[in-house]
């Protein structure tokens, strides 16, 4: 990591999300023909939040990716995240460090769309891309899920199939509803096909826009900052939690534990003991 640190920041992070099925390993296979066309090098991290386990029942078929296998300008792994302290937050950080140092122009995080990881992910990234497709009131489900917040761009994908204008309408509407808090950005709502490629040139155009508008705003700096300080904090609150229970070889947090249950010591006098025993 400390050899890594002086050649971080020149990728750009793109972060793809969306329910499983919707058609993200598709999409992601189709954005990456597109930046190889203009000759960037890709790389690709699926992280499922679902699964200890690399190559999770919820990652999208890699299958889609082979077409990529053998290009030496693609990376391509999966991670599993749960399982690792802090999820998520604390993994996707560190390797998104190693491929940033490596080179890549472009880094595509994608997560399947469950519990918190589209919040996750787009903490992640720089640009976040939120992947629905037609049907079953989508609109309503991207605002239940917070996703409306963090979407720099958002795709209805799957429009062959009816209602995707619908869709597109709908979640057009609820993002003027919705108050932004980072003011100048709309984040505009755009159709594929990407079984066909079509469309995949505008999404490509829109996260181009979308980190020209990040880089003359200072958004990017601000969001980088973020990032870090994330990162710093989960690795810390991580470490003290190593060191919380077992302290020179004392189990402090049990034998505190066990005051506590017997009513010698209220939790908060027990929690300054724990915190005090640290320094
Ligand atoms: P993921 O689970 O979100 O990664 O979704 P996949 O990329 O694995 O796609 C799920 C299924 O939808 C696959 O059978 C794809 O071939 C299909 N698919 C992807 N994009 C489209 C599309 O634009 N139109 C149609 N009709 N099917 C698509």
């Amino acid at each position: 990591m400390q050899q890594t640190a002086p050649h971080i920041g020149r990728a750009h992070i793109v972060g793809i999300t969306g329910s499983p099925g919707v058609g993200k390993s598709t999409t992601t296979s189709a954005l990456v023909s597109e930046f190889r066309g203009r000759g960037q090098r890709v790389a690709v991290l699926a992280v499922d939040p679902s699964s200890p386990f690399s190559g999770g029942a919820l990652l999208g078929d890699r299958v889609r990716m082979q077409e990529h296998a053998t290009d030496d300008g693609v990376f391509i792994r999966s991670m599993a995240s749960r399982g690792h302290l802090g999820g998520l937050a604390w993994s996707t950080p560190q390797a998104l460090r190693v491929v940033d140092a490596a080179g890549f122009d472009v880094i595509i995080v994608e997560t399947v769309g469950v519990g918190q990881s589209e919040v996750e992910v787009a903490a992640a990234a720089d640009t976040t891309v939120v992947l629905l497709a037609p049907g079953m009131g989508d609109g309503i489900q991207a605002a239940k899920a917070g996703i409306l917040e963090v979407g720099d761009v958002f795709v209805v994908n799957k429009a062959d199939r009816d209602g995707a204008d619908a869709t597109a309408r709908e979640l057009r509407h609820m993002l003027t509803l919705g108050e932004r808090v980072e003011g100048g950005w709309t984040p505009p709502v755009l159709k594929s096909i990407a079984s066909r490629g079509e469309g995949i040139g505008k999404v490509v155009g829109a996260i181009d826009a979308h980190l020209d508008w990040l880089k003359s705003t200072g958004t990017l700096g601000v969001r980088r900052r973020r990032r870090a300080s994330l990162e710093v904090e989960a690795i810390t609150v991580a470490r003290l939690r190593a060191r919380l229970s077992v302290v020179h070889g004392d189990d402090r947090l049990e034998s505190l534990a066990e005051r506590v249950a017997t009513g010698e010591l209220d939790p908060y006098a027990a929690a300054d003991l724990l915190v005090d025993g640290l320094s």
